[in-house]
């Protein structure tokens, strides 16, 4: 087995680091982490530390780790037929069956999926497809899409675009010009405290009607959203929010685009956001959980409604010309059937609803009333705690402080691991589906532990 110094110094040199201070890493100013095994909810490194996992790798691994039945089926999959794609009507036995189980599993209104390898292909192809879609029915100059601040969609140059956080904009001259963002539907960052939920709600309406008439309705094609703003905060929406937005969208004929690649297959409790908050989306786009992260997979599904038009468009250009190597990988695909069936047999969704309210409400009690914790919220097994200099103000913190690091840092020594969302200063958990109860007294008291042994 390799050295752990040789594993380290090999990746200062020689590893480009997605997401990650490249200087300060290269230089060793900062922890290189090697992991090496996982099991269940807890992920070990090379030198034996066993921590829990809080975030589920990135949101993903929801089934938990070390699953064999999705392991075996990857393996067997490998053995029998490792590669066949998907171009002009070629399948394999996973990949059809995978297409099966994920509309049986979609809202009715649903007709079929296109398969990518990530979150960020999968709402390239939709923008791609909306595009499609209404040089098909004639509008071309329909095509700007709105996005909000704070949403997250990926890293490409278009969903990097969508994303609305300044951090994936900064020096890559994103966004491109054809998106455009609107307010994010975050009560707890209001402008008028004197404002209810649902008047919130409406005000997100009234600024997103505001922009569609300002840029006209018949330059946009489409709205993306998550039920829940994942990378942007975790912040759920407002009582009313869906019905507002959709309320707009559809007087101004602009398509919806869901963006469950988080909150897909079971985090909030039902196997889609779409159904927990009412959305009757065109486009649902789905990642992490379909494999959880056993494999990378990812999937566009399309309504009956656009499925119509994307027919007609074939019938008269011929076939589409958008097409990946990867699309319905076997492997993959394998991956998503075993880890749909694992979900189903042990009941994981309703687990994820179960334990989600009770660690969310565990979290709330245990750090409510803290003078430094502003809000404490969440859906599902999504979870935010917000600091603040001031309670009462909500005065932010200063950022030089570098509190969420030091505290989600202090977390890792309690033996827990979350995240230290990317804008502001919130600590973010979602584990993995198979959490028990006890796991999540673990996270609350580390997180309880570590914010008092920071800010007092
Ligand atoms: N959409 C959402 C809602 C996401 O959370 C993410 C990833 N965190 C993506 C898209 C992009 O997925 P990927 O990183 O697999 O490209």
């Amino acid at each position: 087995m390799l050295r752990n110094d040789q594993l380290d110094q090999w990746d200062r040199e020689n590893f480009l680091h997605p997401s990650t201070h490249l200087g300060q890493h290269a230089r060793g100013e900062s922890a290189t982490r090697i992991i090496s095994k996982a099991s269940g909810v807890y992920i070990e490194d090379r030198d034996g530390t066993r921590l829990l996992d809080a975030f589920a790798g990135l949101y993903c691994v929801n089934a938990g780790y070390g699953r064999t039945e999705v392991a075996d089926a990857i393996a067997d999959q490998a053995r029998e037929l490792a590669y066949y794609h998907s171009y002009v009507g070629h399948g394999t036995e996973a990949s059809i069956t995978l297409a099966k189980m994920i509309m049986d599993r979609a809202p009715a209104h649903m007709s079929k999926v296109y398969f990518g390898l990530s979150g960020s292909d999968a709402n390239e192809t939709n923008i791609k497809l909306i595009w499609y879609y209404n040089n098909i029915l004639g509008r071309p100059e329909k095509k700007k899409i709105i996005s909000r601040w704070r949403g997250y969609h990926g890293s490409g140059l278009m969903t990097g675009s969508l994303t609305g956080l300044e951090l994936f904009h900064k020096k890559f001259d994103l966004p491109l010009s054809q998106v455009i963002h609107t307010e994010a539907p975050y009560y707890y960052r209001r402008q008028d405290d004197s404002m209810s939920e649902e008047q919130f709600s409406a005000h997100c309406a009234a600024e997103l009607e505001a922009l569609i008439e300002r840029e006209g309705a018949d330059t946009i094609a489409a709205f993306i959203g998550e039920p829940v703003l994942g990378t942007g905060g975790i912040v759920p929406p407002p009582a009313g929010y869906w019905q507002a937005i959709q309320a707009v969208l559809e007087k101004h004929d602009i398509l919806l685009v869901a963006d469950e690649v988080i909150t897909g297959f079971g985090r909030l409790g039902t196997m889609f956001g779409s159904e927990h908050y009412g959305l009757k989306p065109d486009f649902i786009t789905i990642a992490k959980g379909l494999t959880s992260a056993y494999a990378p997979l990812s999937g566009s599904i399309v309504s009956d409604k656009v499925w119509k038009v994307l027919e007609q468009g074939t019938d008269e250009n011929g076939p589409i010309g958008h097409g990946w190597t990867y699309s319905a990988h076997p492997i993959c695909a394998a991956a998503g059937v075993a880890n749909l069936k694992l979900i189903d047999d042990l009941g994981l969704v309703a687990n994820a609803g179960s334990v989600g309210g009770y660690l969310n409400a565990a979290m709330k009690d245990a750090l409510g009333d803290h003078p430094n914790v502003g809000d404490v919220r969440g859906e599902g097994l999504l979870c935010a705690v917000e600091l603040v200099e001031e309670k009462a103000t909500r005065k932010a913190l200063d950022p030089t402080r570098k509190v969420t690091a030091s505290i989600v840092s202090a977390m890792v020594e309690q033996g827990v691991i979350a995240r230290v969302m990317p804008q502001g200063e919130i600590i973010g958990f979602a584990p993995p589906f198979c959490l028990s109860q006890g796991e999540a007294d673990k996270i609350v008291d580390a997180t309880t532990q570590a914010i008092k042994a920071t800010l007092g």
